[in-house]
């Protein structure tokens, strides 16, 4: 089973990038987990069709330790399963030991056994660095296979650089690895340039370039991912290309983060920064 962790700035497109991905892959007949590690609980709901109605840690609060899987784990488009991890008691407790309750809770009730035949388990992780909770799932070696959604905009470069610092840290300790970039595009000028520019410093590749396109929107609304809501349509398309890349990929690295010197000149070169 692949574990994979999804990470990039907060509104890069993780969580929209991540379901129509992993509908994609369920097209292709593999098994897959999504879980989603933020607070805001809308990881899922492309793939459910709304916004799950019960987090793992909101039914751990309410029902204690008598919780089963199908109180936390739903089916949702293709058969994926989808579990929110939900968020801890706002102004108390850290969303990233929140993640951790929820995946231990996950594999003491039997989601990962060998018996579920599961290919895939997807974290959707909220973006930001500053906390150490962001690392909690690469930390406890939860995740062994991370992916960077950025685009070519500074402030997504620049956390996608720091997510980086991140996995080298615990790289060089424990087994995970960065699997590549994915360019969620922005339509900035030379972006597809700008991102391997990027890949290639950072010591990995851009995977995919994702195209910016109005109806993932259409499809958001109608709480669909866009291969569900127009599956013949040309971004529906890409997200398979996606998906099979995923599947296809085996270049795993460890990451080698820029001082900010260096990724400054690269912001230069490129025309974003005077
Ligand atoms: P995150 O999970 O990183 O916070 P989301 O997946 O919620 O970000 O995406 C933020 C917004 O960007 C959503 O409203 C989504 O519809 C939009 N979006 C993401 N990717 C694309 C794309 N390729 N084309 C158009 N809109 C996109
Ligand atoms: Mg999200």
């Amino acid at each position: 089973m692949r574990k994979i962790a999804i990470y990039g700035k907060g509104g890069i497109g993780k969580s929209t990038t991540t379901q129509n991905t992993v509908a994609g892959l369920v097209e292709m007949g593999r098994k897959v987990m999504i879980v989603g590690c933020d607070p805001k609980a809308d990881s899922t709901r492309l793939l459910l069709g709304g916004m799950a109605q019960t987090s793992v840690l909101d039914t751990l609060r309410e029902e204690g330790e008598e919780v089963e899987l199908e109180d936390i784990r739903k089916s949702g488009y293709g058969n994926t399963l989808c579990v929110e991890s939900g968020g801890p008691e706002p102004g108390v407790g850290c969303a990233g030991r929140g993640i951790i309750t929820s995946i231990s809770m996950l594999e003491q009730l039997g989601a990962y056994d060998e018996s579920e035949h599961l290919e895939y388990a997807f974290y959707d992780v909220l973006g930001d660095v500053v906390c150490g909770g962001f690392a909690m799932p690469i930390r406890e070696g939860k995740a062994q296979e991370i992916y960077i959604v950025t685009s070519g905009e500074m402030m997504a470069m620049y956390a996608a650089n720091n997510i980086c610092r991140g996995i080298r840290k615990y790289a060089e300790s424990g087994g995970v690895r960065l699997g590549g970039l994915i360019c969620n595009s922005r339509k900035v000028d030379r972006e597809s340039d700008l991102i391997e520019a990027l890949a290639e410093k950072l010591g990995t590749k851009m995977i995919y370039f994702m195209p910016r396109d109005n109806v993932v929107q259409r499809a958001e609304l109608n709480r669909k991912t866009v291969i569900e809501f127009e599956p013949d349509c040309e971004q529906a398309d890409h997200y398979r290309s996606l998906a099979k890349a995923i599947d296809e990929n085996t270049d795993q690295t460890i990451p080698t983060p820029m001082n900010n010197d260096e990724l400054e000149q690269l912001l230069v070169k490129f025309g974003l920064l005077g």
